[in-house]
């Protein structure tokens, strides 16, 4: 019976400061991430879960340094584990920078019903006040509660949702947001104060069930080119034409205020999405929602209130869905 098995939490190592040691533990600013290993991290945390952990070292990666294929690996293995019984959730440490990424393609990927929670921290492993060891206490303590469900990242006392974190400090302890749309919980002490469901139904939909048998995906290095371009005072075609040229598939055009394009960069848009590139509005704001029009069908798709980086990789998965 499934009920006998004791239930593991296995916690999947990437890297990021979490895992970063300084020189100079005085100096902490300055270190070099991705360096100590998962199971040490977890060797030398002080917790009392009910469940049995697991360890396994997925990758050393500085995040700024994420790639399609680490997501692929990363992927897979959350697949594997999830599917086990015995699996209650899986716990990932990550670098802060590509963590909202990492969620959001985890979460658009899998939407698993099980928790997959993220963590990291601003300073790394040896820091007198390193802030890894409470935040990676708090990712078990989400990871073990009944109602968690699907990809949310826990950091500084607070828990996100993969749809709306952003990280939006380069150096607070509490660099993450999610912005108007509001964190999903907070820790106390350790102690979770839940203010609503876990659930993350309004996650976008699409890809997941063409997507669902990783194995069938092309090699990450074949798949569809998306990029992002950023309307801005004194915008220049260029950079677009250049990516047409070279065959970009898709285009997330970060806009000013509510998803608006510079008129220089207009032609060449149309131009684009004439051809068949897919071109998608997100905002350059910090807080993405936008305000739709309900009157008239926008000239170009908008990205539902998704960050550009979001919404790259939401055109990312909705390509990709057709070619596997
Ligand atoms: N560059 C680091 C990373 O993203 C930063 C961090 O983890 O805070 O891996």
């Amino acid at each position: 019976m499934m009920q006998n098995l004791p239930l593991k939490t296995v916690v999947l190592g990437t890297g990021g400061t979490i895992a970063g040691l300084a020189a100079n533990p005085a100096k902490s600013f300055n270190y070099t991430a991705a360096q100590v290993d998962v199971v040490d991290l977890i060797a030398d945390l002080s917790t009392n879960t009910a469940s049995t952990l697991v360890t396994e070292q997925v990758a050393q990666v500085d995040s700024k340094d994420m790639t399609h294929a680490l997501w692929h690996t990363l992927a897979l293995r959350c697949v594997y584990w999830l599917a086990q019984d015995d699996v209650q959730a899986i716990v990932i440490t990550h670098g802060t920078d590509t963590l909202e990424e990492t969620a959001f393609f985890l979460q658009t990927l899998l939407k698993p019903k099980k928790p997959v929670v993220l963590t990291c921290a601003m300073r790394p492993a040896n820091a007198p006040d390193a802030d890894g060891p409470q935040n990676l206490r708090d990712a078990l303590v989400v990871a073990a509660h009944p109602s968690a469900s699907g990809v949310v990242v826990v950091c500084a006392g607070a828990v996100h949702s993969a749809r709306d974190v952003q990280k939006v400090h380069a150096w607070r302890l509490d660099a993450f947001s999610s912005g108007g749309a509001g964190h999903l919980a907070l820790l106390q002490a350790g102690v979770l104060q839940p203010l609503g469901s876990f659930h993350q139904g309004h996650v976008a939909t699409a890809s997941a069930a063409a997507l669902a048998d990783l194995s069938r995906w092309p090699a990450p290095a074949a798949w569809p080119r998306v990029e992002i371009v950023w309307s801005h005072a004194g915008a220049h075609p260029g950079a677009l034409q250049a990516l047409l040229a070279q065959g970009v598939q898709g285009i997330v055009l970060a806009g000013t205020g509510n998803g608006r394009v510079h008129e220089a960069l207009l032609p060449t848009l149309r131009q684009a999405q004439a051809a068949g590139v897919r071109v998608v509005v997100a905002t350059r704001c910090a807080d993405p929602q936008l305000l739709l029009a309900d009157d008239a069908p926008p000239e170009f798709p908008d990205a539902g209130g998704l960050s550009p980086v979001k919404a790259r990789i939401a055109l990312l998965l909705e390509l990709l869905a057709t070619h596997v």
